[in-house]
């Protein structure tokens, strides 16, 4: 996932208020006793009764992640353990009784690191201090580079406009975070702050992370998935303030980074488990979550957290015997890290084989953890549908604050199928911000998770997804490419898609 952490906070502070407001309160959209869109309630709350109590008693979420994570580690992309991943999930999943479960197959080119160090050198000495570092993605196959050290605080336009001509052939040291946020001032990705180091010819980044006790972060610091041209690097906010101090004794600090990567075709495997419909088997749900995770630790919040609710909610559906009318193929996806290439490989296979058009709903779980809310992504005709689900969700669990927001967003699996005009429905949910600190980190770990809100994960998705997939009518269609243009307009999305090099149209 990338980016979505800043995402999940504005949910939680203001455009979720702003829907609901814009919406009117939950539960008033619909007069009682109106066309019941999500299908016969007393039948959807029976059912959502169900999934309840099965989650709540025998949900295998939170043990399955700490099997897998101490059985595999990490689940990188393209790695064996990545590999390891996948047939552990399959052999899940067939362990649940699903007797359709397969591997859906890419082949891509992908980064992986090898080896880096950093070494600073105060200018006319040899006397080199290492630093602990580790390489962002997408930095260069082979770089070795030495030069004076620029430091560009926050690294946002300002702070590169301002040192203007003192970067060129300098190595930058530049902040992740905001050190010290000013009044509307919004951070750049860690990609964005790595092209203006490049637009202004340095020759070397490194990036220092803002989380207190050695967190050392990676993902990719490019913004179209290519590599780059200059090495980039993170180290921990200990090290950037040991460097800051050097460079106040001695003029002229001078760092060498030294780096291989590999870059180069991997195989890798998307896991898709299928429920098949009872009445519309030809018309497909999917409920999907990143099954891979960085390499620096065990990714339990990034996406353990998705990718093993989605699982459980594979399991419960089964343990349940629930038959909705519409098929239901539970995927995890791999390659997310690297860029959504296991997504983008199954939309591509899907619209090759002219299937888009069935794919009536995704829904994605990245991070996602304990819900209080639906968000339905800018498709306004499915606000009172999705608010009166919520409504029946609370019926069942009075803690479910059934907040409803209206805001797409980008950066995970469910950006492809966006793309391609696929409604997309999603949960907001909150982390602590022990979790987000580990974002892309070493520390990204298993003591991370909570348990019971892992489980509300679950039954909450759960009850979306049978009411979705059961419904008798779902009010929205997939759109066509002009409409699809015009909804990511007024998404807000148009930016960023050109900056990532991802918008197909002229304008
Ligand atoms: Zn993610």
């Amino acid at each position: 996932m990338k980016k979505k952490v800043y995402v999940y906070l504005l949910l939680a502070g203001g455009i979720c208020l702003l829907s609901a407001y814009q919406f009117g309160r939950p539960g008033r959209v619909l007069p009682v006793g109106d066309s019941d869109p999500a299908g016969s309630k007393p039948k959807l709350e029976k059912v959502f009764s169900k999934i309840n109590q099965e989650v709540l008693q025998n949900s295998r979420a939170y043990e399955t992640l700490g099997e897998a994570s101490q059985r595999i580690g990490h689940r990188l992309t393209g790695s064996s353990n990545g590999s390891r991943a996948e047939e552990y999930a399959h052999n899940l999943l067939r362990q649940y009784g699903f007797s359709e479960v397969r591997y859906a197959p890419f082949e891509v080119e992908s980064w992986m690191r090898d080896t880096v160090t950093l070494a600073v050198v105060p200018n006319k000495s040899d006397n080199f201090r290492d630093v602990e570092v580790v390489a962002l993605a997408h930095s260069p196959v082979d770089a070795h580079v030495s030069g004076e050290l620029v430091d560009v605080g926050n690294g946002l336009e300002g702070d590169f406009a301002a040192l203007k001509a003192k970067i060129k052939g300098k190595i930058v040291l530049v902040n992740i975070g905001l050190s010290s946020p000013t009044r509307g001032s919004r951070n750049l990705h860690r990609s964005e702050k790595t092209a203006l180091a490049i637009q202004h010819g340095a020759i070397g980044v490194i990036m220092v992370n803002l989380v207190p006790g050695n967190v050392l972060l990676t993902g990719t610091a490019s913004v179209t998935g290519k590599l780059i041209p200059i090495p980039s690097v993170c180290i921990s906010m200990e090290s950037g303030q040991e460097i800051r101090q050097w460079m106040q004794e001695e003029k002229n600090l001078h760092a060498l980074i030294d780096m291989t990567n590999i870059s180069r075709k991997i195989r890798a495997r998307n896991v898709v488990a299928t429920l098949k419909g009872s009445e519309y088997p030809d018309e497909k749900i999917i409920i999907g979550g990143h099954l891979d995770s960085w390499d620096l630790a065990t990714g339990a919040i990034d996406n353990g957290l998705g990718s093993f609710s989605v699982l459980d909610i594979a399991r419960t559906f089964k343990s349940l015997k629930l038959k909705p009318k519409r098929t239901i193929e539970f995927v995890m996806f791999m390659g997310e890290e690297q860029g959504l290439l296991g997504s983008k490989s199954l939309v591509e296979d899907m619209k090759s084989a002219g299937m888009l058009d069935k794919v009536r709903y995704v829904l994605n779980l990245d991070m996602t953890n304990d819900p209080n809310g639906i968000n339905a992504f800018g498709r306004s005709e499915m606000v009172p549908f999705l608010t009166s689900i919520g409504e029946t969700m609370k019926q069942v669990e009075p803690a479910f604050p059934n907040i409803m927001s209206n805001q797409a967003d980008l950066h995970s699996d469910h950006q492809p199928f966006m793309m391609e005009g696929v409604p997309v429905v999603g949960l907001n949910g909150h982390l602590e911000k022990n979790a987000l600190d580990c974002y892309h980190a070493n520390c990204d770990r298993m003591n991370l998770v909570n348990k019971e809100q892992m489980k509300n994960t679950v039954r909450y998705s759960a009850m979306l997804l049978y009411a979705i997939a059961d419904a008798d009518d779902i009010p929205t269609r997939r759109m066509d490419d002009t409409r699809t243009r015009d909804y990511l307009i007024a998404q807000g999305l148009r930016t960023p898609l050109q900056i990532s090099n991802e918008w197909r149209w002229k304008e």
